[in-house]
């Protein structure tokens, strides 16, 4: 491409930018900021959805902003496993059917939907609230840590906890700080308690919420003891 057609390409970006700001009324021009915020949405994809919601009755964007005003309304933590509840406690913690006594460690709400789907697991979650980022200023402190080993604590009849921190540097990491903390407690109160890691199967690096059901359920499945608790 030549110097010239290059230059007529950022011509034409800078007149976009400029058009945009030039012609459009400001609540057009300000929700395409918003959504542009968003992850995984740059300026053109937010203009794309803006323009979208102009050309359907106003009904569809009132139903849309309604629904984003009410999102935070009402909505609680569950008691027991921080998850996304409208009550006390989440569906999965109030499910009888589930095995209380198998405990699944995640980092979001979102891996919880992501492990759902693969329809394997009938134990229940516990959500950390992210993983431990010494850089980030994120100890042990700043996540639901300290009420997981209540947990841990309290339920006498525990069999398992699966540590399914994402496969990155500070997923396993966080999974080593929980597996020593749980086998000492197990230690401790002359317990045995089986601490394992999902299976390796899923990419190293990947977040769990974009990997398929299959590789999930694989990755459940072809789970392996991390550490290993004596028995008293
Ligand atoms: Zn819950």
């Amino acid at each position: 491409m030549g110097l010239f057609q290059i230059s007529q390409v950022r011509l034409r970006l800078v007149d976009e930018t400029k058009i945009m700001k030039d012609i459009l009324p400001r609540q057009v021009r300000r929700l395409i900021e918003e959504l542009a915020k968003l992850p995984g949405i740059g300026p053109k994809s937010a203009s794309r959805l803006v323009f979208y919601l102009l050309s359907r009755p106003k009904t569809r964007s009132d139903e849309l902003g309604e629904a984003i005003l009410n999102l935070k309304n009402n909505l609680k933590k569950c008691q027991r496993c921080f998850n996304i509840a409208e009550k006390e406690f989440c569906p999965i913690c109030e499910d009888l059917n589930r095995n209380s006594n198998l405990i699944m460690i995640v980092e979001s709400a979102l891996d919880v939907i992501a492990l759902e789907k693969s329809r394997e697991y009938r134990g229940v979650y516990h959500i950390l609230g992210g993983v431990i980022k010494p850089i980030e200023g994120i100890g042990p402190d700043e996540l639901q840590i300290r009420e997981l080993l209540e947990r841990v604590r309290e339920n006498r009849e525990l069999e398992e906890v699966i540590l399914a921190t994402n496969p990155n540097l500070e997923g396993e990491a966080t999974a080593m700080y929980l597996a020593k903390k749980i086998s000492d407690l197990a230690k401790k109160s002359g317990r045995k308690i089986l601490v394992t890691r999902i299976a390796r199967g899923l990419p190293v690096g990947a977040d769990l919420e974009y990997a398929d059901e299959v590789t999930l359920s694989r990755a459940l499945e072809g789970r392996r003891e991390f550490i290993h608790t004596p028995d008293s």
